[in-house]
């Protein structure tokens, strides 16, 4: 069954497209096949992976809006189990577009049901809680929540779980929540310790393990259009991101009353 993972937060600057690619190329680096979809007007997420938003002739607006299949408008990565759907400048008219169509929180999920073979579909999501984010919460089956160990780190999380449980109510029941995931943490300071503090004694085992360092190799490799593992595998964000995986796999491998071990070789 493939996995579809919405990585929202309404927030901007989170880390929910740094997630969304890394997150995407560690799935891929341990062969499972994986999409990752550019919900973003930005399009940063196909530009982190080398595609210029610019030079995109079908993007996922083609296949929520238009007439287009996904898989005319997937392409295929230098990293090998990877694809993106990348998204244009379109998109920034989508929301508006979408409003009066039909099925228009049913679109993303209507176009995911062409695609085959994936083991996961990432959905990076745009910094707001309109019919795009709607779109992917719909076809989701859980969502991965980035938080910045910054000041008011949970401001605003109580608007998305409100929109995730109205989800849950209508349009997606089986909606899950995968987890809570603080990225950018800076060992250095008592604030960041704090925010890990207050985040896990309100959210408990919501909240992954793994947790995203601040690591400037993060912010450097989009500007390269590589995923953190082709840029620097050493480094702490790399790892971060690769134990992020492992902590996911982990959970959907062993499936509850089935030993871990029974897993393995
Ligand atoms: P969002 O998609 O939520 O707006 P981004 O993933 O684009 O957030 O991150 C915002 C900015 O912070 C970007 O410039 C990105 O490169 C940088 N960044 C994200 N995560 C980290 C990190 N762990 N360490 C250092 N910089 C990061
Ligand atoms: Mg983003």
């Amino acid at each position: 069954m493939t996995r579809i993972l919405s990585i929202s937060n309404q927030k901007g600057g989170v880390g929910k497209t740094t997630t969304a690619v890394n997150l995407a190329a560690s799935l891929a680096s341990a062969e499972r096949r994986t999409l990752l979809v550019d919900l973003d007007p930005q399009g940063n997420a196909g530009s982190g992976l080398g595609i210029a938003r610019d030079q995109v002739e079908l993007s996922i607006y083609d296949a929520l809006v238009g007439e287009r299949r996904i898989d005319e408008v997937v392409r295929p990565t230098e990293f090998g189990y990877l694809d993106v759907a990348p998204a244009s400048r379109d998109l920034v008219g989508a929301e508006l577009e979408l409003v009066n169509a039909d099925r228009r929180e049913f679109r993303l999920r209507d176009a995911l049901a062409g695609v085959q073979g994936y083991d996961f579909v990432i959905v990076d999501c745009p910094p707001s809680l309109g019919l795009l984010t709607l779109n992917s919460l719909t076809a989701s089956t859980s969502v991965l929540v980035p938080l910045q160990c910054e000041y008011y780190a949970m401001e605003g999380l109580s608007a998305l779980m409100s929109t995730i449980n109205l989800v849950r109510q209508g349009l997606n029941p089986a909606l899950e929540i995968e987890g809570i995931l603080l990225t950018m943490f800076d060992r250095r300071t008592t604030l960041s310790a704090q925010v890990v503090n207050e985040v896990r004694g309100f959210f408990g085992d919501q909240v992954f393990q793994s947790v995203i360092p601040r690591n400037v190799r993060l912010s450097e490799s989009p500007s390269f259009g590589k995923p953190i593992l082709l840029y620097d595998i050493e480094s702490a964000g790399a790892q971060g991101y690769l134990a992020l995986a492992q902590e996911l796999l982990a959970k959907s491998d062993a499936p509850s009353g089935e030993p871990k071990s029974a897993a393995v070789g």
